[in-house]
């Protein structure tokens, strides 16, 4: 049973998780309670090692006041990532610091291997780590994913991977609890947390990889959806006489717009003779990289400079609607939009910007990612603070550990 004192503490500590850096006076107000309150319950957090002081805010004549965060190393999580090529992971700290990280090739996309894989690298970055308060692991994967049930439904152009219980058998394997969502809503999550989402309530997150996904958090919260399917971005319709998709539909904004698609079209215009620098990249068309292709539209070929605008196009639209309906205060640019497709990205936010409805007030911030190319493993991490966070008894035996917290 927990008691309301308990509860006053755990409140300070998720309001201080969500704005690190804060002071006392802001904390009372968010909290609705007294500062002298306040004060007794940073005290005892501070006694307890899983708060600290962290600088102070320069003021205006006062006293400079204290700002405020989670101990780093109160608690720690482990994040996995599977992509269509490699295994990522990494160890993160309560702060969002990463304590180390690990990439691996993945040997083939079997079920029973890709979990050995998943077990084998869990393993090697506990044991480096023996000290660690590791609170569980998050495992972040592409495709439609039951976050309660932790089942990986299926993975885009992967057969045999259909309904693979992830959460059950890592759980079963690493008597650790795990946590499995879409690496796309895994990195939104991160952005929210660590990256340029932080502190803002209504965002969108667009991811350009292999595939095309918009992460949308809505309420200071990442929209997963009825289905637990929000976020498939790439199979919104833009050519019902376009290619067919491996989801079953043609024309899907993906097999237009993906990168894969354009070095699809890339390879078959320089066979056809076209005048472009990208025949001079590769002895055989189809080994056209995305870098090669975004390179030559930064550098003004036409013919890729045409691609990547067409596909601009076709995804600026579909931004600026959802930017009409759901009125975010900012879009990040994620996945390759925050390296090199920095063409693409240009081409998105101009075409947004000229169909957004023209309301004075809509004011649309434009950014990159902050955590780049680990925003999907730290997101993955994160979701076990999330859950940590959610749940009151479990934070408490978790986080305090032996100390027995003061009853009232
Ligand atoms: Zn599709």
């Amino acid at each position: 049973m927990i008691t309301s004192h308990q509860k006053r503490l755990i409140r300070v500590m998720r309001v201080i998780r969500k704005h690190p850096g804060i002071v006392r006076p802001e904390l009372a107000e968010r909290l609705g309670i007294k500062q002298s309150t306040v004060s007794g319950l940073i005290t005892e957090l501070v006694r307890l090692g899983l708060i600290q002081k962290a600088g102070k805010l320069a003021s205006n004549g006062g006293r400079p006041a204290n700002r405020l965060e989670l101990v780093p190393s109160s608690a720690c999580a482990m994040g996995l990532v599977l992509t269509t090529r490699s295994l990522e992971g990494v160890l993160l700290d309560i702060s969002g610091r990463i304590i180390e990280r690990t990439s691996s090739r993945l040997p083939q996309w079997q079920p029973e291997a890709m979990l050995d894989s998943l077990q084998k690298v869990a393993g090697q970055l506990s044991q480096n780590h023996p000290d660690l308060r590791l609170l569980g692991l998050g495992v972040g994967i592409a495709g439609v994913v039951g976050r309660q049930s932790g089942i990986s439904r299926e993975f885009p152009n992967v057969p045999e991977w259909r309904d693979v219980n992830i959460k059950a058998e890592l759980e079963s394997r690493l008597e650790l609890e795990v946590e499995v969502d879409n690496a796309v809503r895994a990195a939104t999550l991160a952005e929210l947390r660590y990256g340029a989402g932080r502190g803002v309530r209504d965002f969108l997150y667009l991811h350009v990889g292999r595939g095309i996904a918009l992460g949308t958090v809505i309420g200071s919260q990442v929209h997963s959806g009825a289905s637990r399917s929000a976020g498939e971005l790439g199979h919104f319709q833009v050519d019902p006489e376009g290619p067919v998709c491996y989801c079953g539909s043609t024309g899907c904004l993906e097999s237009v717009a993906a990168p894969t698609a354009l070095l699809r079209d890339a390879a078959k215009a320089v066979r056809h003779g076209v005048k472009t620098s990208l025949a001079a990249c590769s002895d055989d068309p189809a080994n056209l990289c995305a870098e090669d292709l975004f390179a030559a539209a930064a550098q003004g070929d036409r013919l890729a400079r045409n691609m990547v605008e067409r596909a601009g196009q076709a995804i600026g639209r579909i931004t600026a609607g959802i930017d009409n309906v759901l009125n975010p205060e900012m879009l990040i640019f994620g996945g390759l939009l925050a390296g090199e497709a920095s063409a693409l990205r240009e081409s998105i936010e101009s075409n947004h910007r000229a169909l957004v409805m023209p309301i004075a007030e809509n004011t649309t911030e434009f950014r990159l990612a902050e955590l780049g190319s680990s925003a999907s493993v730290v997101g993955a991490a994160t979701l076990v603070f999330e859950r940590a966070f959610s749940a009151d008894e479990w934070l408490l035996s978790r986080l305090a550990g032996q100390v027995t917290l003061k009853s009232e």
